[in-house]
């Protein structure tokens, strides 16, 4: 069977991002909602085994990255094999993980002898306490997760910071200072409306525009041709600090979505081609009762046929479903 894995506008859609768990063991405030408690009963998760039926359906159709995310993915039994089964795939080139890094000093190990070597971690801040006030955990594991995996040797280890005002825009040199000390690359990013908490406000907004007046300022930002990875940063090197940062402007860079190359798995089995629209379908009902291959393309073709050409995050945005249920 012949696919076209290139969208309705011309992009080339080959990456799909799979949300294993909607849980989470910390609760960014810009994440989750206080008192939230809607977590989706277990049936309705979707089992390894359904989940890589998904997988190998995309690469029939030319899919060849992949990112396991959620939630938490570190803290769903079973991640470590079924990150194994992910890479042993026909077809998967890359797989790459999003984790808080919480898990990371009892999991590197495992994951790496897994055959992973792609990794992203969140990190907010280094101060243990705007870290807590931020995501209610410890930023100690998280650091020691991370010196872990580079000493394991993974090829590419990014940070992920969120980027807030007034909560963690304080944080922005030091973490730059400690990226350059462990030689790692570490991507600043707009906060997005795709949940509904309280800090997703305008008063909350720090643009990446903003940012780099400061980097110019501060050191000396040299734009970067290469990418690292295959995601929308603008990447730039620090000159003096002799560091590398991505600049994502979910909101503010109006060509933010030109070259989308994703789609994403919610772990419930819906299928979303763009993070800031409703649209998504349900691929549950070619799963079960049991696989059925042709159904799922037929599914996931009709996805992609409807890949939006842009977010809607610019136009008074409402989600309906935390960002933990969608997978980030
Ligand atoms: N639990 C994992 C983690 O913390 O990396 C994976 C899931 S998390 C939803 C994925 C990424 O989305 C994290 O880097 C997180 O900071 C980011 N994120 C969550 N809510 C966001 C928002 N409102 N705007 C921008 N990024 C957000």
């Amino acid at each position: 069977m012949n696919f076209n894995r290139t969208d309705s506008f011309g992009r080339t859609v080959d990456y799909l991002r799979i949300s294993i768990t909607d849980r989470c063991n910390e609760r960014c405030l810009y994440c989750l909602p206080e008192n939230y408690a809607d977590w989706l009963p277990r049936e309705e998760i979707l089992s390894y085994d359904e989940l890589l039926a998904i997988v190998r359906a995309t690469t029939a159709m030319g899919f060849k990255r992949f990112r396991v995310t959620g939630g938490e993915p570190l803290i769903r039994a079973g991640v470590v094999e079924f990150i194994r089964d992910l890479i042993a795939t026909p077809g998967v080139e890359s797989v790459s993980l999003t984790t808080n890094g919480t898990r990371l000093p009892q999991l590197a190990s495992a994951l790496f002898n897994a055959g992973l070597r792609r990794i992203n971690i969140s990190l907010d801040a280094l101060d243990p306490t705007v870290y807590r006030a931020i995501t209610n955990g410890a930023v100690r594991s998280v650091i020691h997760g991370i010196k872990l995996v580079k000493e394991l040797g993974f090829d590419s280890v990014k940070l992920n910071t969120v980027l807030m005002r007034g909560r963690n825009d304080g944080e922005i040199f030091r973490l730059l200072d400690f990226a350059a000390e462990h030689d790692i690359a570490i991507r600043f990013i707009e906060l997005m409306p795709v949940s509904l908490t309280e800090m997703l406000s305008e008063k909350n907004f720090f643009p990446i525009a903003e940012l780099l007046a400061q980097l110019r300022q501060a050191d000396d930002p040299q734009p970067l041709n290469e990418s690292f990875g295959f995601g929308p940063a603008k990447y730039f090197r620090l000159k003096k600090r002799g560091v590398t940062v991505g600049l994502i402007g979910a909101l503010s860079d109006l060509h933010f979505c030109e070259r989308c190359n994703k789609m994403r798995l919610t772990c419930d089995g819906k299928l979303r081609p763009c993070l800031g629209n409703h649209l998504e379908t349900d691929l549950k009902p070619a799963l079960r009762p049991q696989i059925e291959v042709a159904h799922l393309h037929e599914l996931i073709c009709e996805m992609l046929a409807q890949k939006p050409s842009e977010h809607l995050f610019r136009n008074n945005y409402q989600p309906q479903r935390v960002m933990t249920a969608i997978g980030g």
